[in-house]
């Protein structure tokens, strides 16, 4: 069953089984912060419930990243502000109501149409509040810092850093589980973002899916990320082959393909 996790001072997060998701919960003396909110509304309504199980406080919302299994359930918080990088705010404008056809299609295809149906249903709820660089979000008594990374796992991924309980949410620019997902990445300067990542000097790292990671975890996955990078530099300049890139690469090669074709694409 699901359940919230304190892994700091009343800074919770909540696993799913459906795409190894995490989202996050910080309460403060006078709001919260829900932080993602899962991928349609009826999911988006679960995750309010379970939010309203722990605290009544007023509920702001902030979004890692465009990506639908974060950001499209926010219709279940009515009246919340919401939090994102502008070219978060960019890629959904543009690209969300395909992305919730695109992924009611996947979903019927793969034998769960209540899900289908669902993202049928949803409606998608724009970002309010626009990050550029850096914002800071008072919760009463307790401040959180939103800090944009850079062109990485999508062109808006956001970071969301709770100081006083040194914990720093980084949505899908660290995967724990699965391989980094490289289709509306950045390949060559992702692995700046983990830089970034590995300046706060915090104990708990929580990635957008699987259980959470520390420092040492997001260290590895910035030399894998780099180790992609290189070859990714290599195959557009014609100094290597795509099936020797494949072959040398740390992930599987369905992965390291998505990622030599954003580098082509994106150049
Ligand atoms: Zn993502």
């Amino acid at each position: 069953m699901t359940s919230w996790i304190e892994i700091a001072d009343r800074v919770y997060v909540r696993r799913y089984a459906e795409l190894d998701l995490t989202v996050g919960l910080v309460v403060g003396d006078d709001g919260c912060l829900v932080i993602d909110t899962r991928g349609d509304l009826e999911q988006g309504a679960e995750l309010a419930a379970a939010v309203r199980s722990l605290t009544p406080l007023p509920w702001t919302v902030v979004y890692t990243h465009a990506h639908f299994d974060h950001c499209f359930g926010t219709s279940a918080f009515p009246g919340a502000s919401v939090w994102a990088h502008r070219l978060c705010h960019k890629d959904m404008a543009e690209h969300g109501a395909s992305e919730l056809r695109k992924w009611s299609a996947h979903y019927l295809a793969e034998g769960k149409p209540s899900i289908a149906a669902a993202l049928d249903r949803t409606s998608l709820v724009l970002p309010t509040d626009l990050v550029d660089d850096h914002a800071s979000l008072s919760l009463g008594g307790r401040e959180v810092s939103l800090v944009y990374a850079g062109l990485a796992h999508s062109s808006g991924d956001l970071l969301v850093h709770v100081p006083d309980a040194r914990v720093l949410f980084v949505g899908d620019l660290v995967e724990n589980g699965a391989p980094p997902q490289f289709g509306d990445a950045h390949p060559l300067s992702w692995p700046t973002a983990l830089t970034t990542i590995l300046e706060y000097d915090v104990d708990v790292v929580v990635a957008g899916h699987g259980d959470p990671v520390d420092l040492s975890f997001v260290a590895a996955q910035r030399e894998e990320l780099r180790a992609v990078a290189q070859l990714c530099r290599a195959v557009a300049s014609g100094e290597l082959s795509t099936s020797d890139a494949l072959a040398a690469s740390p992930y599987p090669a369905e992965f390291t393909r998505e990622a030599l074709e954003r580098t082509l694409s994106t150049r």
